[in-house]
This record gives structure tokens, C-alpha cells and sequence, in this order.
């Protein structure tokens, strides 16, 4: 074939290209300039042998490929010191270009190490390799910021609850950390430099995460997630729909398991015939019309234009709750008021949620199932730098999009399609209408 610059590396001169069935072998000589003794400064030298190397690059037209050349050795005529010509664009201990070293650790952080290796032509020990010095890299030079609004959530990686700070308004993972017990969450907060810019933490209701912050972080106002209060009322019409379950024939029974879906979703989202199929299960199942109508009209209270009218609905709502016929499917969620209602209710003072991580909770998900072999600290590095590589890409291509109208996180083109399924999930989809119908923000 002719030659052209296939190369495309300043430094670098091609001589010829073979092409091979599986790879590309470049034949190259670096440009030579005069030699300079790295010891003593001295351009008096003497070419002292020439040695065979190879170096393997990026791949082109799915090819690997590889560029040998000779590499020419000198001697200083003053202190006898010996080099080898600088060569330049390359990663002289990894026998790799730089260019090749520089891909396969940005992909490392999104793709698992088992795919790059098939890409590039290297074993996985090498990609690992590669991904834990990029890591330190991106530890000693990606600050990430002491956020504002501090949002506190889980995930599950690994077969265990992992505790995460996200930035509530960055939308981005803070850290994660190994378990969400008190005294790592304290551990962690006590050593987070300007700790007093945080003004808000938004968590779920996990009361080592509020001991935590009120032992650390006095000054800190608590919120819970709005997402949280709400996953607790779906459940609740969850439950009496499986208490109803019971009474059904089998035809039945597979209909409304067909049809639950339906209960989770605000009335406005639904179908024409979504709401026929719903108002004939609302009007057969009384009980279950009940804990139906009670979920809806709780969405109302976060909907109150300030606290005071929020307690206002808050109480006349308990007092419909009490009147019910399911007062006793919904008196835990009285009692969780009861217990939390003044982070809940704090919520109206500042209106951040934590919306984001449950969207992130599906890339979570994704990088748990790649992640089988891989360590934690592999999983929270991906989680961390690996999203921020996402939005950051996502941020070129979407540099036109309002702020507002970005989706909650950028899903990349490498996650299969179960991710978008898990990012679009009714109750995610009720959820995000009911945060753009109450401003959070
Ligand atoms: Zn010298």
C-alpha cells in the first residue's frame, strides 16, 4: 500500500507499512536530531549500536498495530555515558505510544478491562494495570470540591450497601465510600477540607447519616429526599395491592400484576386507556382505591407553596389517613413522619433533592454487573472519575441544552440498554414529573 503519514506522530518518519490479515506492522525511523549527553551536556558522542524495539499503537481499521524501528544507542566521548535516542509520543516502559496508553485508560473507566484488552491486543493484567496508575493520577490532580448542597445516598456494589456523597446541584458522585456505617460517614466528614461551605445535606432516611452530619456538621440544615418520603407511599399501595392479590382468580391475578405499573404513575401520565384499566381496578378494590387516592393527594402537600401550608395539608391529610380504610397500611409511614417530619419538612426551606443518585443508581447497577472480579476500589473509581468523563463529553455534545433540560445524567453509549430501562422506570418517570411540577432548586 503507499505510505501517506499512516503514522500521524510528529517525531516520526514512515518507511514502509505491511499489512497483515490482524494488524499493521509500521516500519519507522523517529526524526533524528543531534545527540545531547542527558549526563554531563556534552554533544560530543559516538553512535554506539543500534537496538530493535517495537511499539504497538492504536488501532486502525479494527487492526492492530505496531510500529518497529531501529533505535540508535551513542556513547559520550567525555563521561562515557550511554543512551538511546529520545523518542518522541511514546511511553518508553510500557513499549506503547502515548496516544495508545492515554485511550485505553479514559475507556478503562467505562468499559470492562476484558473488552479493551480484545480491542487493543494486550492481556487484562496489563489494561488493570494501566486503569490503577490513571487512578492515582486523576486522585493527585481531579480536585473534587467540598459541595454546598451535600446529598447522602446508597448503592449497591458488590453484594453490600455503599454509602455516597454526591453534589446535589453538580450532579456528581463526591466519594464513595465502603459501608455507610456512622463511623465511616463521621471519619469521612471530619477530614472534608472547607467542611463549612456545606450548608445543606439532602439524605434518605438513614439515621446514622443524620447522626453523623449533627456530630460533624452541626450547622448543616437536613432535608430528606423528597424521592425517599414517596418510595415509602408507593410501597404502601404496593402492599395493599398484594394484600388484594389473595382474593383474586389466577386470571386475575396476572392482570393487575400486569397492571401495577399503573399505580405508581401521577393520573396525568397516564393513557386514555391506562385510566379506564385503573378506574376499573380503583372502583372493584375499595381498600385499594383508598391507599391509591391517599398516595396521590401526599404529593400535594409537597406541592405547598410554603412549610406552614405544607403542615396545614400535612395534617388534614393524617386525619384523612386516620378516617381510612387503610389506616393500618399507612401507620408506619405516620410513625416515619413522626420521626423525621422535621427533615422532611425542612424540604420547604430548601427544596433540593436527591433525585440524581437514583438515576446514577442504574449505572450503579451496571458497573456492579461488569464489576464481578473487580475490586471496590475499581468500582468507586469508575463511579467517581467514570461520570465525570460521561458528563464531561455530554457537556460538549450538549452544549446548546439549557441547564434544565438535561437528563439527570449522561448514559453512556457503552451501557447496554437494561441501564436506560432501569433510567426510565415508571417510578423513575413519576418521580421526575413530580420534581418538574415542584421546583427543586
Ligand atoms: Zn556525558
Amino acid at each position: 500500500m503507499t505510505v501517506g503519514d499512516l503514522l500521524n506522530m510528529p517525531g516520526w518518519q514512515v518507511m514502509v507499512v505491511e499489512e497483515h490479515e490482524d494488524r499493521y506492522v509500521i516500519h519507522a525511523r523517529p526524526v533524528s536530531c543531534d545527540p545531547v549527553c542527558p549526563q554531563c551536556g556534552s554533544s560530543a558522542a559516538a553512535k554506539h549500536g543500534k537496538d530493535h524495539q517495537c511499539l504497538r499503537d492504536l488501532t486502525c481499521h479494527a487492526k492492530h498495530v505496531f510500529i518497529e524501528f531501529s533505535r540508535q544507542r551513542f556513547r559520550c566521548l567525555i563521561c562515557k555515558k550511554t543512551w538511546f535516542e529520545p523518542l518522541s509520543g511514546v511511553d518508553e516502559r510500557r513499549f506503547a505510544t502515548l496516544r495508545l496508553v492515554r485511550y485505553i485508560q479514559q475507556q478503562s473507566l467505562t468499559r470492562t478491562f476484558a473488552a479493551i484488552a480484545l480491542e487493543c491486543g494486550l492481556d487484562e493484567k496489563s489494561i488493570r494495570n494501566l486503569f490503577h496508575d490513571y487512578v492515582e493520577e486523576l486522585e493527585r490532580s481531579v480536585q473534587i470540591a467540598t459541595p454546598v448542597i451535600m446529598g447522602m445516598d446508597e448503592l449497591h456494589l458488590l453484594g453490600q450497601m455503599r454509602g455516597v456523597i454526591t453534589d446535589v446541584q453538580g450532579r456528581s458522585f463526591v466519594e464513595v465510600l465502603p459501608d455507610r456505617k456512622k463511623q465511616t460517614i463521621v471519619r469521612y466528614l471530619a477530614a472534608l477540607p472547607n467542611k463549612e461551605q456545606v450548608q445543606v445535606c439532602v439524605i434518605d432516611m438513614w439515621r446514622p447519616y443524620l447522626d453523623a452530619i449533627q456530630e460533624t456538621l452541626p450547622h448543616v440544615t437536613v432535608v430528606i429526599d423528597k424521592f425517599h418520603v414517596i418510595k415509602k407511599l408507593n410501597e404502601i399501595v404496593e402492599m395493599v395491592r398484594k394484600d388484594i392479590r389473595s382474593s383474586l382468580s389466577e386470571r386475575q391475578v396476572r392482570q393487575l400484576m400486569h397492571d401495577r405499573f399503573l399505580l405508581l404513575k401521577r393520573p396525568r401520565d397516564l393513557s386514555e386507556r391506562d385510566r379506564l384499566v385503573l378506574e376499573g381496578w380503583l372502583g372493584t378494590f375499595p381498600r385499594l382505591k383508598a391507599a391509591y387516592s391517599l398516595k396521590e393527594e401526599f404529593y400535594e402537600i409537597y406541592d405547598a407553596p410554603a412549610e406552614e401550608e405544607a403542615f396545614d395539608r400535612f395534617f388534614a391529610w393524617e386525619d384523612r389517613v386516620m378516617a381510612s380504610c387503610v389506616y393500618d397500611a399507612y401507620l408506619d409511614f405516620l410513625l416515619t413522619i413522626e420521626h423525621w417530619g422535621d427533615q422532611i419538612f425542612a424540604y420547604f426551606r430548601h427544596r433540593y433533592t436527591g433525585g440524581f443518585v437514583e438515576a446514577a443508581n442504574g449505572i450503579g447497577r451496571v458497573i456492579d454487573r461488569q464489576g464481578r472480579g473487580y475490586s471496590f476500589d475499581v468500582l468507586r473509581a469508575r463511579l467517581l472519575y467514570g461520570q465525570r468523563m460521561r458528563q464531561r463529553k455530554e457537556r460538549t455534545r450538549k452544549r446548546a441544552v439549557p441547564d434544565d433540560l438535561r437528563a439527570p445524567i449522561s448514559v453512556d453509549e457503552h451501557l447496554p440498554d437494561v441501564v436506560l430501562s432501569t433510567l426510565t422506570s415508571p417510578l423513575q418517570s413519576s418521580w421526575e414529573h413530580a420534581q418538574n411540577t415542584t421546583s427543586s432548586g
